[in-house]
């Protein structure tokens, strides 16, 4: 028997969206869908020819906030889905609540979709195509829409006050209870919808409600509110429009009027489904909508342990203060991440590899840190950093080469890379080493500096701690140490005198000054609103840390958002605001180990 035949493609995570669509697409459920007469204000560019792609899919994001973590694993699986099979992704601004939304989140959005390396402009057989949508370029419809409702006696406006509909609604042990405005007729519902749209009641006054059944065990069909008043300046629509659809009446219309085969969402929505359905049932009934219609599927919300994904919350964490902005490295939004110095590569992987499924789902973090290191592994270059300097001075130096020598020495800029070529810096009579690489008294195992200890200082030479300085309160201000001659790296015999530990260092001569911003998780437990506490009570006081030190003379040039890996210490960036070659600033990505695992 002869084996199968490798495939060089990667494998994909097997998910049950890919299995789904996989065997419907075997089933021809999407093949030659014909969109004649398909309702104009959106999918125009379909308008009366079949659609060639097989799938659509959107991520459809509220311009009220920054984008997450969360909102990463959304993108990559849509984006993700509609490239595996040939498909389109959309960009579509759920923007239909005009009071939370700015164009500043609009442009943050589409900033970070890209970042991402998601692109809506060509992702079909690469042909020029533009697929960035805005629900309320489709307020006209999804008016006219509610007009067909109404006339078909399928909705009503409803005078009740906002404390009455809720009281009526009931809950899940109790039916609700009718409005009194529910057996309206259709003309007079009619007039009443008109008024609301040209302006004629106040705020909060009356709702269009679906009417369906007040005693649904499903809440969600207890005649579920379509439009509200809200004289509210609108980010698309300026003043258009006094009244505004609801999320959940205007989503489906969204998902059809594009053509969306697979409407994906997180779980909390499996509640909606039987709505969406009766919604866009109803539409294409009345020759609204054509079939096939758009399908909603649920797949598990991804949860990162020390870490908040609700913008609700980021939105505290900055307006509180706690953090400098959206876009805080601390931050778990997109923005953040990316100034932390995540790759758009480590993150894709990420959400690749936590897959979809059916339970909402927790994620360690150092999964992200992971994808990270084994991204950053490869291709950061490579660097010498003290990031808490302590003078070590070489006390036989001037005597064994003359006090101003400098023994010129060198490193590849990555060991897996020879191309990169090497780095050069000089070593001399004084070096930066980190204060933790000595002890006055070595702990067991402690192989560093210490009196009579003998360490290489990496690329350079072997030395013999002899003591050290200390200041006027005792602190130490300097190590001593004598340099043992012939033991320079990469020169014959270097490797006669053993030692048992090897540190890094920077040259008092030639090093750079720095600063370096030690981030860390923004958050001391795994979740910080377990049992219902408040997030601020676990905070971590050590997320941020600041401070001056040295680095490599390689680095002089080194551009804003530049990733290197500091030998010993971990991965950084050179911040793309902060960051001057004059004066470098690079904060820590992450350590080269995982340093919470238990
Ligand atoms: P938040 O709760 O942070 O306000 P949201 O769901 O209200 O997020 P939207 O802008 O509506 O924010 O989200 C756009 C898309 O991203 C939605 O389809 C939503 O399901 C998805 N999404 C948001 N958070 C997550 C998450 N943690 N995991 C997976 N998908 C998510
Ligand atoms: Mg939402």
């Amino acid at each position: 028997m002869s084996a199968p035949p490798k495939s060089d493609a990667p494998a994909k995570p097997a998910n049950f969206l890919r299995t789904l669509i996989e065997r419907e697409l075997q089933d021809g459920v999407y093949a030659q869908r014909q969109w004649g007469g398909s309702p104009g204000d959106a999918a125009h560019h379909l308008s009366g020819e079949a659609d060639p792609a097989p799938v659509r899919l959107r991520f459809p994001p509220e311009p009220n906030g920054y984008l997450h973590i969360g909102h990463a694993k959304s993108i990559c699986l849509n984006f993700g889905l509609a490239r595996d099979f040939g498909g389109i992704c959309h960009l579509r601004f759920d923007d239909t609540n005009p009071e939370k939304e700015e164009q500043e989140f609009v442009d943050a959005i589409i900033e970070m979709v890209h970042w991402l390396g998601w692109s809506w402009d060509a992702n079909f057989k690469n042909q020029p195509s533009h697929h960035l949508y805005y629900a309320s370029n489709y307020f006209d419809f999804m008016y006219r829409a509610a007009e067909h409702l109404v006339e078909r006696g399928l909705a009503y406006v409803d005078e009740q006050s906002a404390e009455a509909m809720r009281a009526n609604r009931g809950d899940f042990n109790t039916p609700g209870t009718d409005s009194p405005w529910r057996g309206r007729t259709p003309a007079e519902n009619l007039v009443r919808l008109r008024e609301m749209r040209d302006g004629q009641h106040a705020d909060g006054s009356m709702v269009l409600r679906a009417r369906i059944d007040m005693a649904s065990p499903n809440i969600n069909l207890r005649d579920p509110a379509l439009y509200r008043i809200k004289r509210a300046h609108h980010h698309n629509t300026g003043d258009a429009w006094c009244i505004y659809p609801m999320y959940a009446y205007a989503h489906p219309i969204e998902d059809a009027l594009e053509n969306i085969t697979h409407s994906l969402c997180t779980l909390e929505f499996e509640d909606q489904r039987p709505w969406y359905d009766w919604l866009l049932g109803q539409l294409a009934d009345g020759g609204l909508l054509q079939r096939p219609l758009p399908k909603q599927h649920e797949f598990g919300r991804l949860n990162l342990t020390y870490v908040m994904t609700s913008k609700r919350k980021l939105r505290a964490l900055v307006d509180e203060g706690i953090v400098s902005g959206w876009d805080d490295p601390r931050m778990p939004t997109l923005a953040g991440m990316r100034r932390r110095g995540y790759t758009p590569e480590a993150v894709r992987k990420f959400a690749e590899d936590t897959g979809a499924s059916k339970t909402n789902i927790w994620v360690d973090y150092s999964v992200l840190d992971g994808a990270l290191r084994a991204d950053l592994e490869g291709k950061a270059g490579r660097a010498m950093a003290v990031i808490a300097p302590l003078k070590l001075k070489l006390v036989n130096w001037a005597e064994l080469f003359g006090a101003s020598h400098v023994e010129p020495c060198s490193a590849p800029a990555h060991p897996q890379l020879p191309e990169l070529g090497l780095r050069a810096f000089g070593l001399g009579a004084e070096v930066w080493v980190e204060q933790d690489d000595f002890a006055e008294v070595p702990a067991k195992g402690f192989f560093r500096l210490f009196p009579g200890s003998r360490v290489r200082l990496k690329y350079g030479m072997v030395v013999e701690c002899t003591g050290c300085e200390k200041d006027a309160e005792g602190r130490v201000s300097a190590v001593l140490a004598v340099v043992v001659p012939d033991t320079k790296s990469g020169t014959p015999g270097a490797d006669a005198v053993k030692v048992k530990g090897t540190i890094t260092w920077v040259g008092v001569q030639d090093g750079l000054a720095a600063t370096f911003v030690l981030y860390d998780r923004l958050f001391t437990v795994p979740q910080p609103e377990a049992g219902g506490r408040d997030f601020r009570e676990s905070l971590n006081p050590a997320s941020k840390t600041v401070s001056t030190g040295f680095v490599e003379p390689s680095l002089a040039t080194a551009p804003a958002d530049q990733r290197y890996q500091f030998e010993r210490h971990g991965y950084f960036v050179s911040d793309r605001h902060d960051h001057r070659p004059e004066a470098p600033v690079f904060n820590r990505i992450a350590g080269l180990k995982d340093g919470w695992a238990k």
